[in-house]
């Protein structure tokens, strides 16, 4: 019997050839098959005799073959099929152009549905129909729906040679044997609760509607609010935000074991050993965070906050917790820059407590590596702060009990996974300083909890943004005053080297342009490619205010904190996506002097990407910028290729059903916590939501990422 998990091979249908092309399409069971939707519908509706057919607009019509040839015509390439059709009240001559097959499909006397344009031929001084699909309807069988006429039908992207009438026929004939068939994975509850139709009927609503939708025209079909479709948005939230809950349960259900001892003094132990004060949004997520490590399941945290918004204070408090609890603690940053200023700021934080952290990079080598492997091992280094090298395999910890990813979007899971892996269960703590917006991180995180950083510390004035044009005029009027007193300026470039195929700016040639340019001030450059000794003694003359002017590339993207800087240049700013450049603006205007922040469009930059860029002008909330980032680049571009794997819905919209998706989570978590014995369908709902399941993970590759096993 014909199930949706049947696999696609045994269909009548399909042979080796086709099942192959089905399967590079991904296209493997009839799951895959039917959510494979089309992307616009026909109306095929309505059969007039010929007589009645209407000059000029597409129709179908039924007709009986009574003759068909083969024509040769010498200023045509390709051999012309002509068959006169006819029925009860006339006749009309069809032509096909090349498709010889068709004397063979369409013997005299044949009787079929016709569809095609129907045009005034000035030769035939008559009405023709060109090139019309048809399908051969059985006249004994005269009651039988044809799949491809008489109907509203479905047209699908063709790929692979796999045309749109085989798909059509191949949906039809399936779905004809699933009738009947009470797959659901929508539990009944669900349901009821919104009126949903069956799974069934939302699929043949889809591919073979009955009807256009009272009031609405063909392109309704298409509209998030046709039911068919509204329910399946609804299925994918519910099953994705399924598996994420389902996720975090089983989290919880390993319970702890790390005990941490906090006491009440300790937060203003903590707190009075800062330079600053806090920011109430801080104290809110520090408390977050000692709350979790008392739980009696490990900490699955996901701190969200805005460039400059002082996340580092945050995972300082964490680790402190940590250490003071008698664990080894680990802090994992992507680029050795940004590790070595943590392992910075935390030595002066953690001074006035007596506590030093080690710094394991992959430049520190030799006998200084040696030792810092071996202390880890014995326990006597209790705070490792570094990059990927945290995650060699050589590394092994004693008692590794709490671990903190900062920027975490910029590893991978299995990065973010093997550092977990090297200790029992620890508590986690992952910073973000991309904001994800709001709509993304319920979806893609649900598996964690959100802490949000929404205050950003006092004092601190917006950053300007201008768009302006690179010309002598910008370096001159605007750029060198800065120079000549005395702030630093950063020029980011999307590119190391000049390119062939990419035309934009390239950090090499634009240090070669404003070294001559501003001679005699130095201008320092700055790229991945360059080796580690040479990048930190760059940093550390900038950091110093030697060096005025940097040129780089995006490597100083994320983290670096140095107060002075006050202008970004970035060239070729429609290269970037929006989110990145308000990453990078998060780099300027961090001290008491006002920041500015230039994006110069490279000559070819289309009107549009320049558009785009006016967000940044108008707003300095990150959370607003990635929204916008989101609706203009789609969530697969946003979260970028490392995060490969987001799921690219069949019908759902992130922006657009937000409010869908805030429906289903609740709705989810009280379907978990109804019991199972209250579920009469449920043997039944499990077998489907299994299958569904399946479907999902094959359908999105790396969907592991995406639900963060770990
Ligand atoms: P993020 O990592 O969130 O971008 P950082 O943790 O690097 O931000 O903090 C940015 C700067 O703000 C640092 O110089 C930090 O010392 C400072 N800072 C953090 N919290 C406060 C606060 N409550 N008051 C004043 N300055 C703060
Ligand atoms: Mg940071």
């Amino acid at each position: 019997m014909l199930t949706p998990a049947t696999s696609i091979s045994s269909l009548p249908d399909v042979g080796p050839r086709r099942g192959e092309r089905l399967s590079k399409l991904g296209i493997r069971t009839v799951l895959d098959l039917l959510y494979t939707l089309p992307f616009r519908y026909e109306d095929r509706r309505g059969v007039p005799s010929i007589e009645n057919l209407r000059e000029g607009e597409p129709q179908g019509f039924l007709a009986t073959v009574s003759s068909i040839r083969k024509k040769e015509i010498r200023k045509l390439r390709v051999p012309v099929i002509e068959a006169i059709l006819s029925d009860g009240s006339g006749s009309i001559k069809a032509v096909w152009f090349g498709q010889e097959y068709i004397l063979k499909a369409l013997p005299e006397s044949a009787h079929a549905f016709f569809f095609g344009r129907i045009e005034y031929s000035e030769f035939d001084r008559s009405i023709v129909v060109k090139s019309p699909v048809f399908e051969k309807v059985d006249p004994g069988q005269k009651g039988r729906k044809s799949f491809h006429v008489n109907r509203i039908v479905p047209v699908y992207r063709e790929s692979l040679g796999l045309t749109s009438s085989f798909f059509r026929k191949l949906m039809g004939e399936t779905l004809l044997s699933l009738w009947g068939s009470d797959f659901d994975p929508l539990p009944e509850s669900i349901r009821k609760k919104y009126v949903f139709d069956s799974w069934l009927k939302m699929i043949v609503g889809l591919h073979f509607p009955a009807d256009i939708p009272s009031g609405g025209s063909l392109e309704s079909l298409l509209d998030p609010s046709y039911p068919p479709r509204k329910r399946l948005i609804y299925e994918e939230f519910f099953l994705l935000e399924f598996l994420m809950f389902q996720k975090k349960a089983d989290i919880r259900a390993q319970g702890r074991s790390n005990q941490y001892r906090i006491a009440p003094e300790d937060f203003t132990h903590f707190s009075s050993s800062l330079p600053f004060s806090l920011t109430n949004a801080q104290k809110k997520v520090m408390g977050e965070i000692s709350a979790d490590l008392e739980k009696d399941y490990p900490m699955n945290r996901l701190l969200l906050g805005d460039v400059g918004s002082g996340k580092t204070v945050i995972a300082a408090w964490a680790l402190y917790l940590a250490i003071k609890s008698g664990f080894q603690c680990a802090l994992m940053a992507p680029t050795e820059i940004l590790a070595k200023q943590h392992e910075k700021t935390l030595s002066h934080l953690f001074s006035p407590l007596g506590l030093t952290p080690s710094l394991l990079t992959n430049s520190v080598k030799g006998s200084e590596r040696k030792a810092i492997v071996s202390g880890v091992h014995s326990g006597q280094i209790s705070l490792l702060v570094g990059t990927q090298a945290l995650i060699q395999e050589s590394l092994n910890f004693s008692c590794l009990g709490l671990v903190v990813i900062d920027e975490q979007h910029r590893f991978g899971v299995d990065q973010r996974r093997t550092l977990m892996g090297k200790g029992s269960q620890p508590d986690t703590l992952l910073m973000t300083a991309t904001p994800i917006p709001r709509s993304l991180a319920l979806s893609y995180y649900g598996d964690m909890d959100l802490s949000i950083l929404d205050e950003k510390p006092p004092g601190r004035l917006p950053v300007q943004t201008r768009i302006s044009r690179s010309d002598n005029d910008f370096w001159d009027r605007i750029v060198r005053p800065f120079l000549e007193r005395g702030e630093q300026v950063f020029v980011v470039c999307p590119l190391i080297e000049e390119s062939d195929v990419i035309e934009a700016k390239d950090a090499s040639s634009h240090w070669e342009f404003l070294s001559t340019y501003f001679s005699p001030v130095e201008v320092g450059l700055l790229t991945g490619r360059m080796p580690y000794e040479s990048r930190e003694e760059m940093m550390s003359r900038f950091r110093s205010g030697e060096i005025l002017m940097l040129v780089s590339t995006t490597v100083i993207e994320v983290g670096v904190d140095i107060p002075n800087a006050t202008v970004m240049v970035v060239e070729s700013a429609e290269r970037f996506g929006l989110a990145q450049l308000h990453q990078l603006r998060g780099r300027v205007g961090r001290g008491s002097l006002p920041g500015f922040f230039f994006l110069l469009p490279g000559e070819g930059a289309s009107d549009e990407a320049i558009a785009r860029l006016h967000v940044l002008e108008e707003s300095d909330d990150g959370f607003l910028v990635a929204e916008e980032d989101l609706r203009s680049r789609g969530p697969g571009e946003f979260l970028g290729t490392r995060q490969s794997g987001a799921p690219a819905f069949i019908c759902a919209d992130l922006l657009r059903d937000f409010d869908t998706l805030q429906s289903v989570r609740m709705d989810v978590r009280n379907f978990l916590q109804e019991g199972d014995s209250q579920r009469a369908d449920h043997q039944k709902w499990v077998w489907a939501w299994t299958t569904v399941t399946d479907f999902i993970r094959s359908r999105y590759t790396g969907v592991e990422e995406w639900i963060r096993v770990r």
